[in-house]
């Protein structure tokens, strides 16, 4: 394949070795150990580089500042290649996912995030699947967005969370088909993807934000939550049953939400469940968000809204312009 892309290794499972405390990434090791393990005689492939990141990270250990490296990385060296590979640890993937594809705005190349369950050094790894596909897609410059590939699917990365703390296919994007599946053959679903961004590439340095995720469950005591629920918070998502309903029986709630919001939270409703919608007002149990001035998080996922919060703070815009947009897909990470 004539095109070039650049591999940036953050950490992750993939690149680990074992250690006298469990797994653990090591210092310049992984580039060798891809090496001798791709067939570079191999034409579907693209020419590549990589960079290693210093430290390596587990990808609990991720956070904001890491989101802006990586983003740096790719828009400093955007003209050089074809496409981007980022391999990165399976906890909190699918969050760098969603946040870059916030923070990456007029993507007209493929950026591509994968890791694996089982480290490359083992025999039955999933890394080199996983690794190869992602090559060939960020060379092929199909896709035009930030992807996730994993156990032979291509998922936008927005819409990805990780459902599987031990299968080989341990993401999914419940309420998004996938973009490309893996086969004899790579097929894209061309209906599904984005299309290239008009302008010049432009990178949002994405800031640190007070945000907090509040899931909700029964018999929860609400009076609890109260002083976290204050004006030191800019963002709060909270994971609502099924179509965004709250318990109505303790009336305390909506009060809390109420202050909150009056006082510049932004709060988001999320569902507990992977698949389907927020319908604010469609149950009674869930007018008294509508009211208190709660956002319908539709049916992102809450690693989108939470990214998505990062992403809108960091531009300052008004408590209204953040409002408006929280509702208004932005980079196909919701549906209407
Ligand atoms: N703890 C690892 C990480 O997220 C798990 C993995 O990569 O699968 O970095």
């Amino acid at each position: 394949m004539d095109k070039k892309i650049c591999i940036i290794y953050t950490g992750g499972t993939i690149g680990m070795v074992p250690t006298e405390n469990g797994y653990a990434p090591r210092k310049d090791y992984f580039r060798d150990i891809l090496i001798s393990s791709l067939n570079e005689e191999d034409d579907s492939l693209p020419d590549w580089d990589i960079i290693e990141f210093d430290p390596l990270l587990d990808s609990s250990n991720i956070d904001v500042t890491h989101w802006t490296k990586i983003g740096r990385a790719i828009a400093q060296r955007y003209d050089d290649y074809d496409g981007f590979v980022v391999l990165h640890g399976t906890d909190t993937m699918a969050y760098t996912a969603s946040a870059l594809s916030f923070s990456l705005e007029n993507l007209s190349k493929p950026v591509i995030i994968t890791g694996s369950q089982i480290p490359l050094c083992r025999v039955r790894s999933d890394a080199k699947d996983n690794i190869l596909c992602s090559m060939i897609i960020a060379g092929e410059g199909v896709v035009n967005e930030v992807a996730l590939f994993f156990g032979g699917k291509l998922y936008r990365g927005n819409r990805a969370t990780k459902v599987s703390a031990d299968d080989i296919a341990a993401f999914d994007s419940p309420n998004c088909p996938p973009l490309a599946t893996a086969g004899i053959d790579i097929r894209y679903n061309y209906s599904a993807l984005r299309k290239p961004g008009s302008g010049k590439l432009f990178l949002t340095e994405l800031k640190q934000i007070p945000i907090a995720v509040l899931k909700f469950f029964p018999g929860m005591q609400f009076s609890l939550f109260e002083n976290i629920m204050t004006e030191s918070l800019s963002g709060i998502v909270l994971e609502a049953f099924g179509a965004g309903n709250i318990p109505s029986n303790d009336e305390s709630l909506p009060d809390i939400i109420k202050k909150a919001f009056d006082k510049g939270t932004i709060v988001t409703v999320c569902s507990q469940c992977a698949k389907g919608s927020v319908s604010l007002g469609a149950y009674e149990t869930s007018s008294s968000l509508k009211k208190a001035g709660a956002v319908s998080g539709y049916n992102m996922t809450t690693e989108a809204a939470v990214t998505k919060l990062y992403y809108l703070f960091s531009q300052d815009y008004p408590k209204e312009k953040i409002k408006a947009y929280m509702e208004t897909d932005i980079r196909g990470e919701m549906d209407l």
